[in-house]
């Protein structure tokens, strides 16, 4: 085992975490305030190169491996969640199974816009009325000749009103025996006719993101828009979310750090009892419990990387870094507030949007019961991962960079 760092993935770190503290720190507080989305970040993420980094050159990106993806996402949240869910729709839940399930058409059509940022893309599994349970959902999709016509609403949607391509999952087949068999994945044009969308307000976190709804009401598209095969599109969006988890826990790891950080400073500067507050062993305790979740959350998305490169199926080590990681986000930031009194209740400091930023991660991409009830699962000798049609492909170096 080497857990040494290439000078690739210590370039790509240290290039997104001047972005992310440079440019991002100084306003992030006025946004997540405003509940507004800064419009500079997805232009600046795009120059930089940063959405497409773990795709091939030859379809428009950076050719980086799948460590580098988790080392921006840790980077990105470590300064703010929302920079992280761009990361986790555009690229883990959309690009990457775009690579994955794409024809070569399709890879040109989509994929290439994408990863050189000129699109932004986002994932449309969850409805009003499902969210776990999607084998229930309500959208449908009909044929029509050579198209199909969508109808039917998504909920919840990060980047709803930002992004220019929706990766939409639909019935298209409500009689099979097995409801997840009747699903299809259509890659859909936000600006087609028929398709509305809008931002919700009053969210606990990830005030400075986007989230929302998007409607597809008799949404014509060409079948050469359908990703996969018709009733495959259960499989494709559970391995969607394999390499969206994957992004999820290992920012959740970065949101860990900066509470880890935020507590440090602060400890070492607070007094109380006539000493810094860092010498009272109960801070002390939840310094450690925070190094603590920090390094077992990272060497969990690193091996999750680590699969992904080799080309390996990860769906049950993915699943467990990002229940632990979100987590343990959660219980860090919250003894991050702790560790700042009255002053970590007040927004004059980061550590309260930790807090509301770590509390979405235990719910979006599987809840934490979903991620339980998988990890007793495999261990009980209940569930098994079967091969797919399509794996999503080992990292070759040779092959990313070239042309
Ligand atoms: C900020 C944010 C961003 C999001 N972004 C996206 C996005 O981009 N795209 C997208 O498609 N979705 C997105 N979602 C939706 C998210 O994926 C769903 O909220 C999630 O899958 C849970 O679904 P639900 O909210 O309908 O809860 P439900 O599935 O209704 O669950 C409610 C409760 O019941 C529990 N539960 C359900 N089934 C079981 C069971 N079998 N055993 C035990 N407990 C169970 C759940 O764990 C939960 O505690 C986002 C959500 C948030 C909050």
């Amino acid at each position: 085992m080497d857990f040494t760092l290439s000078s690739e993935h210590l370039m790509v770190q240290k290039m997104v975490r001047d972005f992310a503290t440079k440019e991002v720190q100084p306003t992030i507080k006025d946004w997540d305030r405003r509940q507004a989305m800064n419009p500079d970040t997805l232009p600046r993420m795009a120059e930089l190169g940063i959405l497409g980094i773990c795709i091939p050159v030859k379809y428009g990106g950076q050719g980086f491996d799948y460590i580098s993806l988790g080392l921006v996402c840790e980077e990105l949240e470590a300064v703010d969640t929302s920079l992280r869910v761009v990361m986790s729709v555009h690229m883990g839940l959309n690009s990457l199974a775009l690579l994955q399930w794409g024809t070569e058409e399709q890879k040109q059509r989509f994929l290439v816009p994408q990863a050189k940022g000129e699109k932004c893309a986002m994932f449309g599994l969850t409805e009003p009325g499902v969210g776990s349970d999607v084998a229930n959902m309500s959208s449908t999709a009909r044929r029509d000749g050579s198209d199909y016509i969508i109808n039917g609403e998504k909920m919840w949607i990060s980047l709803a009103t930002k992004a220019h391509h929706i990766l939409w999952f639909t019935k298209t087949d409500s009689t099979t025996k097995d409801p997840h068999e009747g699903i299809t994945a259509f890659m859909i044009e936000t600006d087609r006719p028929g398709v509305t969308r809008g931002d919700l307000h009053g969210k606990l976190g990830v005030r400075a993101g986007s989230t929302g709804w998007v409607n597809c009401s008799d949404v014509r598209i060409p079948k050469e828009n359908r990703i996969g095969e018709e009733g495959e599109g259960f499989r494709i969006a559970m391995s969607a979310l394999d390499n969206g988890r994957y992004t999820v826990g290992s920012g959740a790891t970065g949101l860990i750090r900066a509470s880890l950080e935020a507590s440090v400073k602060y400890a070492n500067a607070r007094k109380a009892f006539g000493k810094e507050i860092g010498k009272h062993q109960l801070i002390q305790q939840k310094i450690a419990y925070m190094v603590q979740k920090y390094e077992a959350a990272r060497l969990l998305y690193l091996r999750a990387g680590w699969l992904k490169n080799m080309g390996l199926r990860n769906t049950r080590e993915t699943s467990l870094a990002k229940w632990y990681a979100t987590d343990a986000s959660f219980e860090a930031a919250n003894d991050a507030i702790q560790v700042h009194g009255a002053y970590g209740y007040s927004d004059e400091y980061d550590v309260e949007r930790y807090l509301r930023n770590s509390r979405g991660a235990i719910i979006y991409e599987g809840t934490s019961e979903i991620h339980q009830l998988m990890q007793a699962g495999y261990a009980l000798g209940y569930r098994e991962d079967g091969a797919l049609r399509c794996e999503l492909p080992a990292y070759d170096p040779q092959v990313w960079q070239a042309e």
